[in-house]
């Protein structure tokens, strides 16, 4: 039988099948393959400490790092983006997955800090890495910073084409469910956005809402209407 728990390499590291499903769900997302730095069941180093002696965990390299981020957190990792200004290391994506019960108690603490808005580090400063909610009652984390205000859209914006598989949402706030499933390169028209931190959100006609970065301008200019 086929176990979550199971261990085995994927992309040359150590992990369990758990976290190879969730990179997977992460890379299908995304429509690349994820370097991976480092695995789990790794020794105690000087650099990650315990971090990696468990399961659940990844480096992954720091390229289009904020994109991946969210990818991460739909796939239900903790993305936590390390600068060489963190620490003794290359510029990487720290990615626990929150939950995991192979997790080394230090990386679950991690996702305890990330929940608390830290960083996981030790010197326990802020948490820098994107802000984005999970769209799971479990991530109640970030609070929006205030109610967004919709804005309609110019006409080059309206019809874009969706990137990656992804859900449309109910008004986007930490109760939000995914109504609708889209598919990637489908062609959507959005008649307005909201602005959340860095992340806008498109809506649909039925008057769901898509993240952008799941979609990009479609080729055509659409019709203008006579409203416009
Ligand atoms: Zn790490």
């Amino acid at each position: 039988m086929l176990n979550a728990n199971d261990r085995l390499v994927y992309h040359g590291r150590e992990m369990n099948r758990r976290c190879k499903a969730a990179l997977a769900q992460a890379e299908d997302d995304l429509g690349y393959e994820l370097t991976i730095f480092q695995g789990g069941f790794r020794p105690v180093t000087s650099f990650s400490g315990s971090t990696h002696t468990g399961g659940g965990v990844v480096d992954l390299s720091a390229w289009h790092w904020q994109e991946k981020s969210r990818a991460l957190f739909d796939a239900g990792f903790v993305p936590f983006h390390r600068t060489e200004a963190d620490g003794d290391w290359e510029e990487h994506i720290h990615c626990v997955l929150a939950g995991d019960p192979t997790l080394a108690a230090s990386s679950a603490a991690q996702v305890e800090s990330w929940k608390n808005g830290r960083s996981g580090l030790v010197s326990n400063g802020p948490f820098k890495g994107v802000r984005y909610v999970k769209f799971s009652k479990n991530f109640h984390t970030f609070d929006w910073p205030q109610k967004p205000k919709k804005v309609p859209l110019g006409p080059g914006e309206r019809v874009h084409t969706i990137i990656s598989r992804t859900h449309s949402h109910e008004e986007p706030d930490f109760d939000s469910e995914p109504v609708n499933l889209l598919t990637r390169g489908k062609e959507k028209t959005f008649k307005a956005k909201i602005r959340h931190g860095d992340i806008h959100w498109f809506q649909t006609e039925e008057g769901n809402w898509v993240a952008n970065t799941k979609t990009r301008p479609g080729r055509g200019l659409p019709k203008r209407d006579s409203t416009d």
